[in-house]
């Protein structure tokens, strides 16, 4: 049988609006077609797993960021080596911050991040809230649920997720939403993103499957009810 193993970074402090079932979504597809998936949560001062297949780290609160930062840094070399290593990694809001370069709060702390990602973001006065609908050539329209003070600029030459139809992104002025790298997806989309987007979900595990096992490919799924809440958070009003 074949198993993938997910790293689910921080979920006590960094898991907002749903992003736990991120790594729910990333097992049912899993094993709705026959792969095992071991989700392995990791907290402050616990050991990595040997083998890593997935990364996925969610949103927080700038001073649950702020609890993980030291954290963090501890893991960054691991995590820079996987994800230049083509492993797949999604990050949501809080910890797509921190895997850019800084997140400075509105409040005045600076809160360093590991700078995977060539991005700098910055706390607003404002609240960026709401429904989001963004489309991105490689996945078609992504769908979620936004709120964060970040605003995120991506140094030139960084690739964006995706463009904004409706709604803030990445910092409400330049109409980019997330960043990629490799196989890394950085977003601010909760909801949680993957249930209705389950594209983003599949790519994850398609990518594990290449790197593990030498073959990504995936048996279709039906997707209809993840098809319908996709339809439905799309037509949310902001
Ligand atoms: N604390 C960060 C901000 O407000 C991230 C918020 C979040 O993860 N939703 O920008």
């Amino acid at each position: 049988m074949k198993e993938l193993t997910i790293l689910h970074l921080y979920p006590h402090e960094m898991n907002l609006y749903g992003d736990h079932g991120n790594v729910l979504t990333l097992k049912r597809r899993c094993e709705w077609r026959g792969i095992k998936a071991n989700i392995v949560a990791y907290e402050p001062g616990d050991k990595l797993p040997k083998n890593i297949d997935i990364i996925f780290g969610g949103g927080g609160q700038d001073s649950g960021q702020s609890v993980i930062q030291d954290s963090l840094h501890q893991l960054a070399p691991t995590l820079k080596s996987l994800v230049s290593a083509g492993t797949p990694a999604l990050v949501i809001c809080g910890l797509y911050q921190l895997f850019g370069k800084f997140f400075k709060t509105f409040d005045g702390e600076t809160i360093p991040g590991i700078g995977i990602l060539n991005v700098e973001t910055i706390g607003g006065a404002e609240r960026l809230i709401g429904n989001i609908v963004c489309e991105s050539e490689e996945f078609g329209e992504i769908v979620g649920y936004e709120n964060h003070s970040g605003q995120t600029f991506l140094s030139k030459g960084v690739q964006p997720l995706a463009r904004v139809v409706r709604g803030a992104g990445n910092n409400g002025q330049d109409g980019f939403e997330g960043a990629r790298l490799n196989n890394l997806i950085g977003s601010y989309l909760h909801g949680p993103i993957l249930p209705k987007n389950p594209r983003l979900a599949d790519f994850l595990i398609s990518k594990a499957l290449e790197n593990k096992y030498g073959d990504g490919a995936l048996e279709p799924l039906s997707d209809a009810a993840e098809n319908l809440a996709h339809q439905s958070s799309a037509s949310r009003p902001r």
